[in-house]
């Protein structure tokens, strides 16, 4: 929206969102500022706001403001009025919005809706859409039920709710069990037994609560966040927006994310960007074009933690990604008398073309600070001694349990290419011969405490070795991460981690 009216209209625009915390006075709501682009403000912008609110002497109230009916698209001026003790209010209009009309118009020109279209009419295909009781239901309505004609039975949870009926409106495996039993999967991801002569739908997605981010689902299957960036970015031909504008220029990811993305990247030759967390390093890299850089566009990011997007906006777009999955699914189902190529299906097809990067994400919540301060520490220091070594000894590693042999480390630190700034100690690097990874982050350091997140990958070129539970073929890099490396038990006194994802 803000973008769209950005010529002269929108210098930016105050945002009321939450992704997942309720409304109301005692609730933890969130108050943003997007910049013009219609991105989230830089911290140039932020940390201006927040010095002019140090200088804030009077505050003045316009009273007497006709009450505006919000449920009526339209335009209402409000004359300049002297009549008020407390000061002047000069003439300003009023504009109500279809917010829902602006993005359906937008999402129309980025993907084929009549080969979506199609694919929704398949008497084979059938899907099922979790709005979560969030705001991106009236999205879904109008977008996948009115004009792509889903059926009315297959979108769940699309009436918004204040409290979202006392769920906690979050894309993944954990919080959106309804779906995730509708898939007939477990909240591990594997195959729920007790489903299995269940009838599944073949394509499953919900948004969190302010429409953000996603999870895509097949039949009994879950796309990681991380391998979805990368099908998207191989499948890019399935999507007008990137294959009308001379295909993608530029891919990113955020650090901790797998690195799937990258095998794609280095196949079709394409920029990649591997960024801190935190939407705004990506915003940077679609505008570079704008600030005088080279164009990166169209351009394609994701971050494990559930968010997909591309330049069409400058942040993370929840219905956007359904819409690009459904586009693939079109795409590798175009004709209609075949048997339906499944999401699976297209997943271990790229597994196999790509390889597997088996990924999942240990986190360490509420821990006390000092303690987890005492194990990044820890986990610095030998940083610092396996680099003092490789400085004496280039060809310098570590040999590891499991026949893991840690090869490089470091801790990340990024200057973006845009506008040169740098963010140190963005995440501790563990990265193995084979291009394993461990990587540590610590967030969080709030009253409450700190929250230590692992992130823990194997990348897997063999077709005959793809098909195992994450858990176990992640076990000896756990073990490595969790015991070897990170101590975290010796450190934190947590035996198991809080949330594994
Ligand atoms: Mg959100």
């Amino acid at each position: 929206m803000i973008r769209e009216r950005e010529n002269g209209i929108a210098y930016g625009g105050i945002i009321l969102t939450a992704s997942h915390n309720p409304g109301g006075p005692d609730e933890d709501f969130g108050i943003k500022y997007n910049t013009g682009n219609g991105g989230p403000a830089p911290e140039s912008v932020t940390d201006a706001i927040f010095n002019a609110t140090k200088k804030v002497t009077q505050i003045k109230f316009c009273p007497n403001i006709p009450t505006i009916d919000l449920t009526k698209i339209g335009i209402t001026t409000i004359k300049k009025s002297t009549s008020s003790s407390n000061g002047v209010c000069d003439t300003f209009t009023v504009e109500v919005i279809d917010a829902v009309e602006d993005y359906a118009k937008l999402l129309s020109t980025l993907f084929d809706f009549n080969k979506i279209r199609t694919l929704l009419n398949r008497s084979d295909f059938s899907m099922c859409y979790d709005g979560l009781s969030g705001v991106a239901g009236i999205y879904a309505t109008r977008i996948l039920q009115d004009i792509l004609g889903a059926p009315a039975s297959a979108l769940h949870n699309c009436t918004p709710l204040p409290d979202f009926g006392g769920h906690h409106p979050d894309p993944n495996l954990t919080y959106a069990h309804d779906l995730v039993e509708i898939m007939g999967l477990t909240r591990e991801g594997t195959i729920n037994q007790q489903k299995i002569n269940d009838h599944v739908p073949d394509f499953g997605a919900a948004q969190d609560g302010d429409a953000d981010r996603n999870m895509i689902l097949g039949k009994r299957f879950f796309v990681t966040p991380s391998d979805s960036v990368a099908i998207i970015a191989a499948n890019q031909a399935a999507i007008p927006f990137f294959a009308n504008n001379g295909g993608l220029k530029g891919v990113a990811r955020s650090m901790p994310t797998s690195c799937a993305l990258d095998r794609v990247a280095e196949s079709l030759n394409l920029r990649l960007f591997e960024v801190p967390t935190g939407w705004k390093f990506f915003g940077n890299l679609m505008d570079s074009a704008s600030l005088g850089g080279p164009d990166y566009n169209p351009f394609l990011c994701g971050e494990e933690s559930f968010g997909t997007g591309s330049n069409h906006v400058r942040e993370k777009d929840g219905l956007w990604a359904v819409l690009a999955w459904l586009s693939i699914l079109a795409y590798h189902n175009q004709n209609s008398n075949t048997p339906l190529v499944s999401i699976e299906n297209i997943v271990r097809r790229h597994w196999e073309k790509f390889g597997r990067n088996y990924y999942c994400r240990y986190d360490y919540e509420g821990v006390q600070t000092a303690d987890a301060d005492s194990c990044i520490n820890a986990l610095r220091t030998r940083i610092t001694n396996f680099q003092n070594q490789k400085q004496t000894n280039s060809n310098y590693t570590e040999t590891l349990s499991g026949g893991f042999t840690l090869a490089t480390v470091d801790e990340f630190r990024y200057v973006d290419p845009v506008d040169n700034s740098v963010s140190d100690k963005q995440g501790l690097r563990f990265i193995m011969s084979d291009g394993s990874r461990i990587v540590y982050r610590l967030s969080g350091t709030g009253s409450v405490g700190a929250t230590i997140r692992v992130y823990i990958e194997k990348y897997e070129a063999d077709p005959t070795k793809q098909d195992k539970p994450t858990a176990e073929a992640l076990k000896e890099l756990v073990h490595i991460a969790v015991n070897e490396l990170g101590q975290i038990e010796k450190f934190t006194g947590r035996k198991e981690p809080t949330v594994i994802t």
